[in-house]
């Protein structure tokens, strides 16, 4: 065992906050059992043997971008070969065949497209309002929520924005974007996007108004293991000034993405390591003690590692997908889908007790694509 991890084992299991130097010596520890031991205290001091999945759909409506982030392989611009954009119509559609297919979620991000305009995006939430009652549409990330409010002639008002887009049917954002939050990487690699303190501002903005969202990490490219302690202790306090404020929204789960370089124009970058996953969903868990969930995103991680990570602080496995464009681990293939089967099988085997919830983590109860919230105390939803 690391020595070097004694005290942040004793803080650990006194339940005490973790330090950023704490956060530094675990990612540098090469003592990954140890550092799963710990976090797997941690989560199922939360949540017991209990992991959630959901049935979601996600839907990419168009990758036409402004920006050229070096380590994003999604992006088209406009003549491009497979450039794409949806219309309503065919937005509709998808809403329509997710929720014959018993789907709670959609999950909604796309490009910066430079000509779309703000109506685009609203009548596509009441277009799925309407087709879909029931479904939940968490969307568009705080870069493209930073980018609606300059094509609205907004910049400035991203409270009347996210109102408008919530009045049309948003029901929360994803954690997308955030990436790491620092300078250097930023102007390196995703020069163009927003930074730390407007993503932070649009979260904020959101929790403010309502609407819960996620966070996310994007590591494994050029930032340093300082870097992602910084970024984490960013959005802990983040998280602890909205418990202190008493916003009616807050951050529910964070999630860590691996890079992954294929296609990408930092391809000749090795990508993370599958220690180098468990280590950081781990650490996510102990550093982020006020997050409720830690979800490990199969697309990326895959689904094996994604089991053997519920040992390493995760409780949350993701859901069905169906359609991801924006990372194809593997191939060209735009499907990408697990069955709910599948996915609680997975669960299962680990030693965990598989429960579907909606976005909202309220847990669901389904007869095939039939289903309705399980009757449940207010308090399943914040823990
Ligand atoms: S990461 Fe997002 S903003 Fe950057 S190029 Fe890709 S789609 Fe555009």
């Amino acid at each position: 065992m690391d020595r070097l991890l004694d005290r942040i084992a004793e803080k650990v299991y006194a339940d005490q906050r973790l330090s950023a130097d704490d956060g530094l010596t675990l990612l540098r520890s090469r003592d990954v059992s140890t550092i799963g031991r710990l976090a797997d205290h941690a989560r199922r001091a939360r949540h017991g043997n209990t992991t959630y999945y959901n049935i979601n759909r996600h839907l990419n409506y168009s990758n036409i971008c402004a920006l050229s982030c070096k380590f994003c392989s999604f992006y088209r611009k406009k003549d491009q070969d497979g450039a794409y954009q949806y219309s309503i119509d065919d937005i509709t559609t998808q809403a329509r065949d997710a929720a014959a297919a018993g789907a709670t979620e959609m999950h909604i991000v796309g490009g910066l497209h430079p000509w779309l305009e703000f109506d685009y995006y609203t009548d596509m939430l009441r277009a799925i309002r309407q087709a879909a009652p029931m479904m939940h549409v968490k969307a568009f990330t705080a870069v493209e929520i930073v980018h609606l409010a300059r094509i609205s002639k907004r910049p400035h008002e991203l409270d009347a924005v996210l109102q408008d887009l919530k009045e049309a049917g948003l029901g929360s954002l994803p954690g997308g974007g955030a990436e790491v939050f620092d300078d250097r990487v930023h102007d390196e690699v995703f020069k163009g996007k927003i930074r730390s303190d407007q993503w932070l501002e649009v979260h904020e903005t959101a929790h403010r108004i309502g609407l819960r969202s996620n966070a996310t990490i994007l590591y494994g490219h050029i930032e340093s293991l300082e870097d992602r302690v910084a970024h984490l202790c960013m959005l802990r306090e983040a998280q602890d000034r909205a418990i202190e404020n008493d916003l009616p929204g807050r951050f529910q789960t964070v999630i860590p993405l691996p890079f992954i370089p294929d296609q990408s124009e930092l391809e000749h970058l090795p990508g993370p390591t599958g220690l180098d996953d468990l280590r950081m969903l781990a650490v996510c868990r102990l550093m982020l003690d006020n997050f409720p969930h830690v979800k490990a995103f199969w697309i990326m991680q895959t689904l094996a590692l994604s089991q053997l990570a519920l040992h390493w602080g995760v409780d949350d496995i993701d859901g069905t997908v169906v359609w991801y464009d924006i990372t194809k681990v593997g191939g060209t293939d735009t499907h990408q889908e697990v069955a709910a089967t599948d996915l609680r099988r997975a669960v299962r085997e680990a030693g965990f007790d598989p429960v579907e919830r909606d976005t909202l983590y309220r847990r669901v109860q389904r007869d095939g694509a039939r289903w309705w919230l399980a009757k449940q105390p207010e308090a399943v939803a914040s823990t």
